[in-house]
């Protein structure tokens, strides 16, 4: 059974936390938290590393009536314990000059898929719209990058060296005389900037997600949106299946190793 108190050092109070979209909530839902926390709280609220809002010192006998409430003002009650922990995500292509993937509507997509489903023990997961990680995607359990893998088409190409002087890694090398363009793909962080920057569309940037599994990247580029929400599926199923209770997932490859996870996810 689901539990949605979280037990707080000081006997007889909890905490209890409310879900964001992935980062977002309204003013309405701001304005009924407001009205819980002066009411059952103290007046005040925290936010979790999870991206929720969270009400301290709220007494046991309060959850119903503040369950209730919650009901009608279009507030969702965040789980506690041994769960698939809400779904975090930067703001992508939604503000973020840097965005290349929608972040929170990936993050929704999965937290509607897997949010508070009980496993062996917590997941956490998280969105970012970038190879500049502003989520830490790899110190999460599941993490998700937007990517760009750059296709070089000669035709357009003038060799004028912009992409050169762009990439951060030295991805990219040209020979003006031999008329020749190279990419590192081992060096290359997947940003795009050089795709932004070529005047001459002589690079098509393909969009795609890299996913990390407790800060590994066992897998290629995956350009498929729906592929992605099946090995997250898979990978789910198989931590459901195969780790002990209380064992988290670094702890399951390291006792496991990760080849047979690779497989089972990588055929999804
Ligand atoms: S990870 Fe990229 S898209 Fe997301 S907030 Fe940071 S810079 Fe912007
Ligand atoms: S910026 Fe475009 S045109 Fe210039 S060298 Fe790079 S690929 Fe070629
Ligand atoms: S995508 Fe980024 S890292 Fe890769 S070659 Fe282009 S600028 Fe360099």
């Amino acid at each position: 059974m689901k539990k949605f108190l979280a037990r707080q050092k000081q006997d007889g109070f909890f905490s209890i936390r409310f879900k964001s979209a992935a980062g977002s909530l309204t003013t309405a839902q701001l304005f009924a938290i407001h009205e819980l926390a002066e009411k059952f709280g103290e007046g005040y609220v925290t936010l979790t590393s999870r991206q929720e809002i969270s009400i301290p010192f709220v007494k046991k006998e309060d959850f119903d009536a503040m369950e209730k409430f919650c009901a009608e003002n279009n507030l969702t009650i965040s789980p506690v314990g041994t769960i698939f922990k809400m779904a975090t995500a930067c703001q992508g292509t939604r503000t973020c000059p840097a965005g290349i993937i929608d972040s929170p509507k990936i993050a929704m997509e999965i937290e509607s898929r897997h949010g508070g489903r009980e496993l062996p023990n917590k997941i956490t997961c998280s969105v970012t719209g970038c190879p500049n990680n502003c989520m830490k995607v790899d110190a999460n359990d599941i993490g998700i990058k937007g990517a760009v893998e750059p296709q070089f088409i000669r035709e357009h190409c003038i060799y004028c060296g912009a992409c050169v002087k762009i990439c951060k890694v030295g991805a990219i090398e040209i020979d003006r005389e031999k008329k020749v363009w190279t990419i590192d793909r081992d060096k290359c962080i997947n940003c795009g900037r050089c795709v932004k920057v070529c005047k001459k569309s002589a690079l098509r940037g393909e969009i795609g997600f890299k996913i990390y599994f407790a800060g590994k990247a066992f897998l290629p580029m995956i350009r498929d949106e729906e592929k992605l929400y099946k090995i997250i599926d898979a990978a789910l199923k198989y931590f459901d299946e195969h780790a002990k209770p209380r064992e988290r997932l670094s702890k399951m490859f390291e006792r496991l190793g990760a080849e047979d996870f690779k497989n089972f996810v990588g055929n999804n």
